[in-house]
């Protein structure tokens, strides 16, 4: 059981900076999330864009606001649980106990729901069979690409995760790339570079292709892929990768008893507390009028909701506004040495 204050739903950046506000306060948090990293929207959708309105900052791109979001909080020594989805709920006298999709449990006194459009997942093969070999000989991520080092594989997607894949892995690997169109949605210089491989024979490209089946025994050995007009193909694999782009999803939240409106939660404007005492919610997933889904607003909906936690933390206690610039007790926890 991981027992600490509160426990952040969502490492997108008004989770990671709901951490900071809960730090500087002197509360204890940890961050779960369904992703493999930090960042959210910012780094699974556009970590190379330029972001231009976020206060102070004249330009930066959705990886560097990430990557300050985390060292700003690094004092802090936060733990975060990633590839992890929130599932169950249950009060217990004061305090909320959380479950997650990979076993965790969490003893908490306030929850932050900073699940943004809800969690990332990604869109899978339709086909039977493929569910068996997730994990083991089939991948819709790469974590470790040392394992794919002169096997063959078979990539299948059009857009920029597939075709960048196939042309890295294309230097040590024999890779098959199948698309189900004949024009992609990458970026026109991978396009082009896919097509010049394939001209080389250094990867095997098929378009107007879809997978029709996988079979092996413990792993994957053979795919075979099914062309717009009937034909069959088979392809020898030790891997298959899907690239589909990812589904987002509230999941198991929406049956939290909290108020939804279309897909978001109802908070006040207040503290940002739901109807559900003790659970806030911030940032893309909370809903109140004049709501701008931009990151600026998820900066102010942290600061008040890490400040409402403050009481189910320490009932007895009484939270004093202070400045960053002259709190003391602020700047201890931050590390900062004058
Ligand atoms: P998110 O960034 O969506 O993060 C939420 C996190 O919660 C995700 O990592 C998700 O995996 C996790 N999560 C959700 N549900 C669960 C669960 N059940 N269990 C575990 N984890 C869960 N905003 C601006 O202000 N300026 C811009 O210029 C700008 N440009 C943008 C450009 C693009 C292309 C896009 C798509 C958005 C842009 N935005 C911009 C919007 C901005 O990215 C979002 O407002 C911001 O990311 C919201 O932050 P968040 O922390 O609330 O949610």
């Amino acid at each position: 059981m991981n027992k600490t204050d509160v426990l952040i739903i969502g490492a997108g950046p008004t989770g990671l900076f709901c951490a900071h506000q809960l730090g500087i306060i002197g509360l204890n948090c940890e961050i779960v999330d369904n992703l493999d990293k930090a960042g959210g929207q910012c780094i699974e959708l556009y970590p190379d864009k330029p972001i231009y309105d976020i206060p102070a900052v004249r330009e930066c791109t959705g990886e560097e606001l990430t990557n300050n979001l985390l060292q700003q909080i690094k004092p802090f020594k936060i733990k975060f649980h990633l590839n992890e989805r929130v599932e169950k709920l249950k009060k217990i006298e004061n305090r909320w106990h959380v479950n997650t999709s990979g076993g965790l449990k969490f003893d908490v006194a306030a929850i932050v729901i900073a699940g943004g459009v809800g969690s990332f997942e990604p869109r899978k093969f339709p086909v039977k069979d493929c569910e068996k070999f997730e994990g083991s000989s089939l991948f819709y991520s790469i974590k470790d690409k040392t394992i794919f080092k002169d096997k063959s594989i078979s990539i299948f997607g059009g857009g920029d995760s597939a075709l960048d894949w196939a042309i890295e892995l294309s230097s040590t690997s024999n890779v098959n790339l199948i698309h189900r169109r004949d024009g992609f949605s990458g970026a026109e210089s991978s396009v082009h570079k896919v097509k010049e491989l394939n001209d080389k024979g250094k990867l095997n490209l098929y378009t107007k292709y879809q997978m029709d089946s996988v079979s092996g025994d413990k792993k994957i050995n053979l795919v075979k892929i099914k062309h717009d007009e009937g034909k069959i193909k088979e392809i020898k694999s030790d891997y298959v990768l899907g690239f589909f782009g990812l589904i987002m999803q509230l999941g198991p939240i929406l049956d939290w008893g909290l108020n939804i409106n279309k897909k978001t939660i109802e908070v006040n404007t207040e503290n940002f507390e739901t109807n559900v005492n003790g659970i806030f919610a911030i940032g893309d997933i909370c809903s109140y009028p004049g709501k701008l889904k931009l990151i600026l607003s998820g900066f102010h909906e942290a600061a008040l909701a890490a400040r409402g936690c403050f009481k189910y933390v320490k009932p007895d206690e009484k939270l004093r506004f202070e400045f960053s610039t002259t709190s003391k007790a602020a700047q201890e926890r931050l590390g900062i040495k004058k």
